[in-house]
């Protein structure tokens, strides 16, 4: 399993989802039609592939027991727990 991440752009805790650039119809038809490009363009995408923010796509989540991810962590907690009483 893997690590809980935080994303430094909005705040959320929890894991990353995959995000892999290009398209997979264009792949295939690379892959039918020439076959080099098609490799090269596989390798492309499996090398451009990150970690993203599920909830607003951002590519820059840090682990969350990074000394970055415990201070966003304890910045949102605080934030949080001073609007919930208002
Ligand atoms: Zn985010």
């Amino acid at each position: 399993m893997a690590k809980e991440l935080i994303c430094t752009n909005c705040g959320y805790i929890g894991h990353p989802k995959k995000v892999t650039k290009g398209s997979f119809f264009m792949e295939v038809i690379l892959w039918f039609l020439f076959i080099v490009p098609g490799i090269i363009y596989s390798i492309w995408r499996l090398t451009t592939r990150y970690n993203a923010c599920p909830f607003c796509g951002a590519s820059n989540m840090v682990p969350l027991d990074s000394p970055m991810g415990k201070k966003l962590a304890a910045e949102i907690q605080s934030s949080s727990a001073s609007t919930s009483e208002a």
